[in-house]
């Protein structure tokens, strides 16, 4: 760090995305991208009269994309937020709601940005215990004094919700508001879109880094009351008007046409994810019941660090978080039945190995 970063940052502690290497190449399970090209109408959305008018500026208001999500979806215009990935949303989030005294209650074990947006904004963030399965009680959020940011289903866990519980919450927090983390929701998980029509403090927000296979074009989307949505574009405003480009706009919107393909691509990889599951198990695996597109799994008597490094080795890429209460797990993107195969044989390999 130089001596000219601000004082108020020196102890900010920047999340570690998973890596991308390039030195050779790996059977890749460790970002949670999908296996499956994106759909047909955005392999041709395109052409190179869009790539000419890239010497123009980007929509700033997404009308088009914001239309098409709107159609798709069943709710209005003004109910859509589109942003620079979904962590950008979850960021403006953040710097909207939660600071000086508001805190960001979480799950414990969550996904990594949320502790980092409230260091950022200077909000106290408040890590709410799990169970010892890992899985959330929700009545440990009810009437707590500061907003809730939920991931559900919850990364890296894929345990999910129910939305009864997640609408009690937001109930029992009328001042403050509930943002429900959908990013991996299409896995099979109950999305908690009707809850913005029927409560003012409900923010829902999504991205096409999953299930849509868009994840290289950062694009996340939101639903929710038109008031909070009303707070993201003022925020937007004042940091990045262009925050979407103009090919990831067209891509975005082309998307919705193929909801077909999509559908086709979740169930896929919800077999898969079945089929790993079974496979983990048959090797001695302990699993939480993931309803996402990864799988959360320990060998017990196995280190979590060692047996990822080894997978490594072997050209698997995993997910290890140096977390305490999960340090011997492994987080595994679920991939096509052709590279779920090649990590089951080299855990093989290492078991036989040892
Ligand atoms: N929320 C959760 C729970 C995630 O795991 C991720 C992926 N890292 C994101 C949000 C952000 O996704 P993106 O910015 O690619 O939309």
């Amino acid at each position: 760090m130089s001596r000219f970063m601000l004082p108020r940052l020196e102890a900010l502690e920047a999340y570690v995305p998973g890596e991308q290497p390039r030195d050779r190449k790996y059977v890749k399970l460790n970002t949670n991208e999908s296996p499956y090209p994106p759909s047909p109408s955005v392999l041709e959305a395109v052409s190179r009269g869009e790539l000419e008018d890239l010497r123009l500026y980007s929509d700033p208001t997404c009308a088009a994309l914001k239309a098409a999500l709107a159609d798709g979806y069943v709710v209005k215009p003004e109910n859509v937020f589109v942003s620079n990935g979904s962590d950008e949303t979850l960021s403006f989030f953040f710097a909207a709601y939660c600071g000086g005294e508001t805190a960001a209650y979480c799950p414990e074990i969550s996904y990594g940005f949320y502790p980092v947006f409230a260091q950022f904004y200077g909000a106290p963030y408040k890590a709410v215990p799990m169970e010892d399965d890992l899985s959330i009680d929700y009545r440990r959020f009810l009437g707590v004094d500061g907003n809730v940011v939920i991931a559900n289903p919850n990364a890296p866990t894929g345990i999910a919700l129910p939305v009864s519980q997640l609408r009690e919450i937001a109930e029992s927090i009328p001042d403050r508001v509930l943002c429900v983390d959908e990013a991996y929701v299409d896995f099979g998980a109950e999305s908690a879109l009707p809850l913005i029509k029927e409560l003012p403090n409900v923010l829902v927000v999504r991205t096409y880094s999953k299930s849509r296979s868009m994840a290289g074009a950062r694009l996340g989307f939101a639903f929710g009351p038109p008031e909070i949505i009303a707070d993201l574009e003022k925020l937007k405003y004042s940091f990045n008007p262009y925050n979407v480009n103009r090919l990831t706009q067209l891509c975005g919107a082309a998307a919705l046409k193929d909801g077909g393909y999509y559908r086709d691509c979740c169930a896929k990889i919800i077999r898969e994810r079945e089929y790993l599951s079974g496979e983990l198990k048959a090797l001695g695996g302990e699993t939480t019941p993931s309803e996402a597109n990864f799988v959360f799994v320990r060998f017990p008597g196995c280190d979590g660090a060692e047996l990822c490094a080894e997978l490594k080795a072997r050209g698997v890429l995993v997910r290890h978080f140096n977390i305490p209460a999960i340090k011997d797990y492994l987080r595994i993107t679920v991939g096509s039945r052709d590279e779920c195969e090649t990590l089951v044989a080299r855990l093989k390999e290492i078991g036989g190995a040892k």
